[in-house]
């Protein structure tokens, strides 16, 4: 078991697409000896990167499941024939790192954020030609909703128009960080070498087939460095000792400590390391470093910044949920010896069963032990415990709090908690957004409908933004989620995972209807057939409210008998799922009864549910009922000639223009626009940009429809409810 933590790192690499983050793990794995050769991504040889273990990944060239892997710094003695750790590195001990590679696409933001929430830091990848691309803003968004410390990454220093600097500033404006550069690149573009350490100030070139052999050596004195235009002295020596003070500096804007030192003269690189790493763990700043992955530069020098500056576990405060105490919030403690909690937090299906990844919060888990899943109180017993090396694992016989491992067999979902029986805390509930997009599916033979209800199982377990259910009238198949991609790649998932082919309908978006005034209502239903009769009368109100749907009972002196309460609200409630007129569900409503009648033969449970089915289909017609959409918010990024064409698409499409940025040729459009608008949204913005721009596109919020879309939805529903009739 891993006991002394202050070796453990478990952290993330988040990136925007194609900034490098799969060449950049590919190498971590290959620097640590965890892979002995290294395969590009997109690669001639079909093997692919190690990290890319799923086909369709694999195919893409693109990473879109998280997995996690684990790997140690410097690595082993034995292994230092063909790695090596950085001469001279501050970093003595081996350190034990978790990586948890998070997908980049902001379709599967619930994967980032499970992700995000097991993490106690990450590397931010940024390409150094791009800088700041628009997923850089929405994974930023997140590592601040989860308190998540960051290393950023300049990468791409090879590529033609890299600037380290313009990156830094970038960090700096458009994402509002403190960034530190501690590193200064030797030489640039097809020239770079290395890079310079700013706080030993020594340089590091890196020599061998992969970069594997490092050298360490004084500044060169003479070299003009190509970025001297920038402001910063004419060599590379100059440069440096300018970078140094700046890193001071800005260091000491937010650290007391190293001001003190730097008025006192007492500046030792310990002493710099020290602030720089309580500042980044108190997020106050983000040291940023640079390389080239591809170029196999500089990458363990990054390491070595993984292991001095990023949290260990114990620096991180988690927090679970007391359910004895109505959800109490209870700080857990990264201590073997306290009672086991462990969150899973990412399912894989295996030859051999379910694989179970977790995270240990508190205690440890040992082969063999008995673990309670705290969501159904169900004890399972853990028959394999491994560490998880992409698609290798290897045997392991305990974890302890704050490691992160897989467990086999054990049947559960993607967020439950674990603990050892003598707690009854989970782990807070995750942000999960409520799916804006639905697509019917049939399978296409008997065979691929087997197939298909098992993939939709495992992929409803692990994503908790994925729904399906079958429709009760038209008995078709639905799927239900955050985005056309989102559902694309499950149905692609279904082909080549599960062998299932599925034929869709054209999607569907989760429109809503609520009530914009509060209305009151009575209502007799009454029948006579033959014998006995129903009769059931309810009055009430019922008025817009900020949840989805209350029920409240004001019902004095029995007017309505107590045994019919729950047949009123089960009434009411069966309406909400479809309004009356469009068939979408209700929100936002309260409904109170506070009056009523009942008969003495004929009153029963089926009456009262249909009087308040009555009084709703009254009410809800006279309460002015509106119709809400999914807005999205959608980030287009491109060369600045074409903002105007990018504007014109959102207006096209009924969007906001919510802001917009021109910067060295590129601009950048945030808009809000009605999903229902941007369906095959690629192909008119590949032909309007000549294929140069991108975008993203993530849920923002539900408002209402304009009212001629309204009429339009609504006339729609009811021819489609004409024709069934026919
Ligand atoms: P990801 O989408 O962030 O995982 O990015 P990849 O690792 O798949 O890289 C995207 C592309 O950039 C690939 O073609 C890589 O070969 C290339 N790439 C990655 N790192 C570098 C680098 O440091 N320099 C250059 N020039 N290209 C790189």
């Amino acid at each position: 078991m891993l006991t002394d933590l202050s070796k453990v790192r478990n952290i993330g690499i988040s990136a925007h697409i194609d900034s490098g983050k799969t060449t950049l793990t590919e190498r971590i794995l290959y620097y640590t000896a965890r892979i002995h050769a290294i395969h590009e991504v997109k690669g001639k040889d079909g093997v692919g990167a190690k990290m890319d273990s799923m086909e369709l990944e694999r195919e893409r060239g693109i990473t879109i499941q998280s997995a996690a892997t684990f790997c140690q710094w410097p690595p082993d003695a034995k292994a230092q024939k063909t790695v090596m750790a950085v001469p001279g590195s501050p970093i003595k001990a081996q350190h034990h790192i978790n990586i948890i590679d998070t997908p980049g696409h902001v379709d599967f933001t619930v994967e980032v954020e499970r992700s995000l929430r097991v993490l106690d830091g990450a590397i931010m990848v940024l390409c150094g030609v791009a800088g700041v691309q628009s997923q850089s803003y929405t994974v930023d968004r997140q590592m601040r909703r989860y308190k998540v410390p960051r290393i950023a990454f300049v990468n791409k220093l090879d590529r033609t128009g890299a600037n380290p600097f313009r990156v830094k500033e970038q960090l700096r404006e458009k994402l509002k960080l403190n960034p530190v550069m501690i590193q200064c690149p030797i030489g640039l573009e097809e020239k770079l070498e290395g890079v310079v350490d700013l706080i030993e100030m020594n340089a590091y070139t890196f020599h061998g087939d992969n970069g594997e052999q490092i050298e360490r050596g004084p500044i060169p004195t003479d070299a003009m460095h190509p970025l001297a235009s920038h402001g910063h002295g004419g060599t590379l020596k100059e440069l440096c000792e300018k970078m140094r003070e700046e890193m001071l500096d800005g260091l000491s804007l937010v650290n007391d400590e190293l001001a003190e030192a730097i008025l006192e003269d007492k500046v030792t690189p310990e002493l710099i390391r020290k602030c720089l790493r309580d500042s980044t763990v108190a997020l106050k700043c983000t040291p940023v470093m640079c390389g080239s992955a591809l170029g196999n530069k500089a990458v363990q020098l990054l390491l070595d910044g993984v292991c001095s500056y990023l949290p260990e576990p114990r620096e991180v405060e988690n927090i679970a949920l007391d359910l004895d105490k109505n959800e109490e919030p209870v700080v857990l403690e990264s201590n073997p010896d306290k009672p086991l909690v462990m969150l899973a937090f990412k399912l894989e299906d295996g030859r051999y069963g379910q694989l179970t990844y977790i995270r240990v919060y508190q205690g440890q888990i040992k082969k063999d032990d008995f673990v309670v899943n705290v969501r159904n109180g169900k004890k399972v017993k853990v028959g394999r415990l491994v560490r998880m090396h992409s698609d290798d694992k290897e045997e392991i016989t305990e974890a302890g709090a704050g490691d992160i491992c897989a467990i086999f067999g054990v049947d559960c979902n993607s967020g439950d908690t674990f603990t050892d029986g003598t707690v009854n805390f989970a782990m807070t509930s995750m942000f999960v957004a409520s799916p804006v997009i639905s697509v019917a599916i049939k399978a296409k033979d008997s065979g691929a409908e087997i197939n298909m209800s098992k993939a939709l199982n495992r992929f409803t377990k692990e994503d908790p933004t994925f729904k399906c259910w079958v429709d009760p009238e038209s008995a078709e198949t639905i799927i239900a989620g955050m985005g056309e991609l989102h559902l694309d790649v499950y149905i692609e998932r279904m082909k080549r995972e599960y062998k299932a082919e599925v034929i869709t309908s054209p999607p569907q978006v989760a429109y809503r209807e609520c009530i914009t005034k509060k209305v009151e209502f009575n209502y007799t239903h009454k029948k006579q057939t033959g014998g006995s009769g129903q009769y059931g009368r309810v009055a009430g109100y019922a008025e817009p409210f900020e949840g989805d749907f209350e029920f409240v009972d004001e019902i004095k002196g029995g007017a309505i008998p107590r045994e019919f309460i729950p047949s009123c609200e089960k009434g009411f409630k069966s309406m909400i799922a479809k309004s009356p007129r469009l068939g979408v569900p209700v929100v936002s409503l309260r409904v109170a009864i506070n009056d009523g009648q009942s008969h003495q033969v004929d009153s029963s449970d089926i009456a009262f549910q249909e009087a308040a089915r009555g009084a709703f289909r009254d009410f809800f017609a006279r309460a002015n009922p509106k119709i809400l959409e999914p807005i999205m918010k959608v980030s287009i990024e491109g060369p600045a000639e074409f903002s105007g064409n990018i504007l014109g698409l959102i207006m096209q499409r009924r969007g906001i223009v919510m802001g917009s940025t021109e910067e060295d040729g590129n601009a950048r459009v945030d808009s809000e626009v009605p999903l229902s608008e941007m369906f095959g949204f690629s192909t008119p913005l590949r032909s309007s940009t000549q294929g140069k721009a991108e975008f993203t596109m993530e849920f923002a919020k539900y408002a209402e429809v304009p009212n001629n879309i309204g009429e339009e939805l609504l006339a729609k529903a009811a021819k489609a409810k004409q024709d069934a009739r026919k």
